[in-house]
């Protein structure tokens, strides 16, 4: 979508490196297999990411951004069968935009959607939650490169039993991003003396060496993720003409498996060539479209997710045949890297989870 992107990033000092040979996984505990996966991580902080991606658009000739200007409602036909636009403050003032012949919500998570189509008289949409509590606390430090023996992350995964991880990854200007995370009620603290002791608590040490050794270069930053959420918009009766939802505003993600920002990207093109259609139809064909590969960012998460006995979920699909094959499967990818590589290229949205059961792939999985 931006061409020249991944250039600029590097330039401005982004390290690229090996997701599987250059950084350390852990998963449920154990350390999976290193070696060369062909799948390339592009360290850039968001900030870098966002602001470069801002420039890109803002320079787009037909487009005007308008900061500091948060949309309240909607605006639609007096019938509210047509969405005309949108209320918004600005600078403290209200302000109306009544000429729209599309509106888009890409609010994220916290959008409002669901209250203005409520109180516009549509029917409830089906919710799909799974509820895991996942709270972060990440910070930026001063990064050496012979530390971690010269890799440039570590990621070390929550599993039943064990609701608390951890992640090193090496960025922009020199930097770690160490986050620890907990789910369920594991909240993690954000002094320094407690924070080395959250990650001593890991099964690895990589993330509470950091901490201990490296200096801050700024605040450790909470965040609170409750729960995955898919509103089915593609299955609602009644939807209003001239509106549509994307990205984390229609499906939020747990951000453990890093999936969101790939799907928001992925419904892009599909939001990009409807627009140029023009089609009168477009939130129908969009919903329909997105969520045919919806499905299986949401089923690979949501199967993990579920393992854990505390996840708040409907667990009527779930097979427990497929999962005893996984745990063995990961279990061995810990000294098989072909099973490792194949592993990580499901949540990363490269394979399909069908990758995993391939006849040469389950041939490497005991029985
Ligand atoms: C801790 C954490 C770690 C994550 N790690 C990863 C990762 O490694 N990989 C990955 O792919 N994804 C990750 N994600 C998920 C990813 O951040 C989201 O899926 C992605 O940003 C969704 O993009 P979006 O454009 O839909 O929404 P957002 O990026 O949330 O953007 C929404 C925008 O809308 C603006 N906005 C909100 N309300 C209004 C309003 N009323 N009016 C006007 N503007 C409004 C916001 O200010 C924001 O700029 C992570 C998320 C979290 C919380």
């Amino acid at each position: 979508m931006f061409e020249g992107l991944t250039a600029e990033l590097i330039d401005l000092g982004a390290p690229t490196f090996d997701m599987q040979d250059e950084m350390q996984w852990w998963v449920d505990g154990r350390p999976l297999a290193t070696g060369p996966s062909a799948m390339t991580v592009l360290g850039a902080g968001r900030p870098l990411l966002e602001t470069a991606i801002r420039r890109r658009v803002a320079a787009l000739p037909n487009v005007d951004i308008r900061p500091e200007t948060a949309g309240t409602d909607l605006l639609t036909t007096p019938d509210g069968t047509r969405v005309i636009g949108v209320r918004a403050i600005a600078a403290g003032e209200e302000i109306t935009i009544d000429d729209a012949s599309m509106v888009v919500n890409a609010s994220g998570r916290g959008s409002r959607t669901r209250h203005w189509l409520g109180r516009l008289g549509y029917p409830e949409f089906e919710e799909q939650r799974i509820e895991t509590q996942v709270t972060y606390v990440t910070r930026r430090y001063r990064r050496a490169p012979d530390q971690l023996d010269g890799r440039y992350g570590t990621a070390i995964a929550a599993y039943p039993g064990n609701t608390r991880g951890g992640f090193a990854l090496a960025q922009e200007n020199d930097a770690w991003a160490l986050s620890i995370s907990g789910s369920f009620g594991a909240v993690p603290p954000m002094d320094d003396d407690d924070m080395v002791a959250w990650a001593g608590e890991l099964d690895c040490q990589d993330v509470a060496t950091l901490l201990r050794t490296c200096a801050p270069l700024g605040d450790p930053v909470k965040m609170r993720y409750p729960a995955s959420t898919r509103w089915r918009y593609d299955r609602m009766s009644r939807f209003p003409a001239g509106f549509l939802v994307t990205g984390d505003a229609m499906c939020p993600f747990n951000p453990v498996y890093g999936q969101g920002m790939t799907v928001a990207a992925l419904e892009a093109p599909i939001l990009g060539r409807l627009l140029k259609d023009g089609s009168d139809d477009m939130a129908a064909q969009f919903f329909t479209e997105s969520a045919a590969f919806l499905d299986v960012p949401r089923i690979t998460a949501a199967a993990n997710d579920l393992r854990f006995p505390d996840a708040v979920g409907d667990r009527s699909a779930l097979d427990p045949e497929p999962g005893a094959y996984l745990d063995r499967l990961r279990a061995t990818a810990v000294s098989d890297p072909v099973l490792a590589t194949t592993f990580l290229r499901v949540p990363q949205l490269m394979d399909t989870p069908a990758a995993l059961f391939k006849p040469e792939i389950a041939a490497r999985v005991p029985t």
